[in-house]
């Protein structure tokens, strides 16, 4: 059987497609990049904005199109929250909310047993140790698709580790809401982390998205220690800088100076560490001084990049029924704003990291050959022979605004 499968959104859906392409595999079926010779169309639907639905139907419409009379199975985000508008595009056979390797084979009549996979498709592996959400932000339409919080035991944890550190040099430990791991069972993200490194000493981990106020001292010791261990690389949601617009977004667990007090706490004993974050522009009732306070906060905290995103109405969320609309306009403008301040923050770190050392996996193919430090910086290896997947001590060297890496002479 020919299976074209197709994941849309985040880290844990991609962890998730991976799960169904090694049960397929395993269960004889054949993943193929070309629709147009499927037997069986697999998709893991997204449904963070507008335009991840939009794209999805796209998708599904298009195989349709390319393959007359293929079955297809859409799981995911898009297919929890609207399920009928799902199931009636073209092909469409089964439909079903979240995850699910066992169910996908169900689906397409293939026997599921079997452990997750020990090698998966990119070159650094991701980890799903949770899923879902406690928290009801008023513009994520992700806690209205996968539920509440739930934590993988630690031992299943470890156990797909040491398999996955078997073929990649990096693990990234990913979920809908990582800071609150263990909530549920007792045992801390920081816990979690130390059990793993100790466990598995041959990979580095990497923490998705974790919010800063959830970085417990545990984790933090770990994230300073400069051994290789866990990489000193933090993506903090923040958000908005002003805390009458964290409280419109249902954000009640941190402020403004709470965020700033969290992060300067993590980062002041690191020389290296990479620190990202998401900030909506725009949002409902942002007024042009809120703006300008989340421009500053950004400003005055270490930054080495920035995901913006232009707040877009998602249909069914807390966040549409509130009024004072910002216009387009001001939100493309804030948007703009935002994204040139992330661009001067990861341009200002990357002349300071230049002529300093680094830990780098080669990544991509060989027509697409980069590396990632710890610190999460894209690089350029000097040494074409590098194979992919290589992790190498690297000087790091800044030439036109592109960061080198010149492996360290053996
Ligand atoms: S913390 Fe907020 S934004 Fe993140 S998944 Fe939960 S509800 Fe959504």
């Amino acid at each position: 059987m020919k299976v074209y499968l197709s994941t849309f959104g985040c880290r844990a859906n991609h962890y998730d497609s991976e799960v169904v392409r090694a049960v397929l595999e395993r269960g004889g079926a054949e993943i193929v990049a070309d629709p147009s010779i499927a037997d069986t169309a697999v998709f893991n639907s997204c449904a963070v904005t507008a335009e991840a639905e939009a794209d999805l139907r796209r998708g599904v419409r298009r195989v349709a199109r390319l393959r007359p009379g293929i079955r297809t199975v859409v799981m995911g985000c898009a297919s929890a929250r609207d399920p009928e508008g799902v199931r009636a595009l073209p092909g469409v056979t089964v439909v079903f909310a979240g995850a699910g390797g066992a169910r996908v084979a169900a689906a397409v009549g293939i026997d599921a047993s079997g452990a997750p996979p020990a090698r998966q498709g990119g070159t650094r592996a991701l980890l799903r140790i949770q899923d879902g959400c406690d928290e009801h932000c008023t513009f994520c339409a992700t806690t209205l698709a996968r539920g509440a919080n739930r934590s993988r035991p630690v031992a299943e944890l470890v156990t797909e580790a040491e398999r996955l550190a078997e073929h990649h040099p990096e693990i990234v430990l990913t979920g809908v809401h990582i800071g609150t791991y263990g909530a549920d069972t007792g045992v801390s993200l920081g816990a979690l982390v130390d059990g793993l490194v100790r466990a598995v000493p041959s990979v580095r981990f990497r923490l998705s998205s974790v919010e800063a106020t959830e970085v417990d001292d545990r984790l933090r010791e770990r994230l300073a220690a400069g051994d290789g261990g866990l990489t000193p690389y933090l993506h903090a949601p923040l958000q908005s800088g002003s805390d009458r617009v964290l409280r419109r977004m249902g954000r009640h667990w941190y402020t403004a100076a709470s965020y700033a007090c969290a992060v300067e706490r993590i980062v002041r004993d690191a020389s290296v560490f990479g620190l990202g974050a998401d900030v909506i522009a725009g949002f409902p009732g942002e007024t042009e001084e809120e703006h300008r306070a989340t421009h500053a906060l950004v400003s005055s905290l270490p930054f080495t990049g920035l995901h913006v995103f232009p707040y877009s109405v998602r249909q069914g969320t807390a966040a549409e029924r509130l009024s004072e609309r910002v216009n387009g306009n001001d939100v493309a403008r804030r948007a703009r704003d935002l994204r040139e301040l992330g661009e001067s923050c990861a341009r200002a770190y990357r002349a300071r990291r230049a002529g300093s050392a680094a830990d780098v996996v080669v990544i991509g193919n060989r027509a697409h050959r980069s590396g990632l430090t710890e610190d999460d910086l894209s690089v350029i290896p000097t040494d074409d022979a590098l194979p992919r997947g290589a992790r190498v001590r690297a000087r790091l060297e800044l030439t036109d605004g592109v960061l080198f890496a010149r492996p360290d002479p053996l």
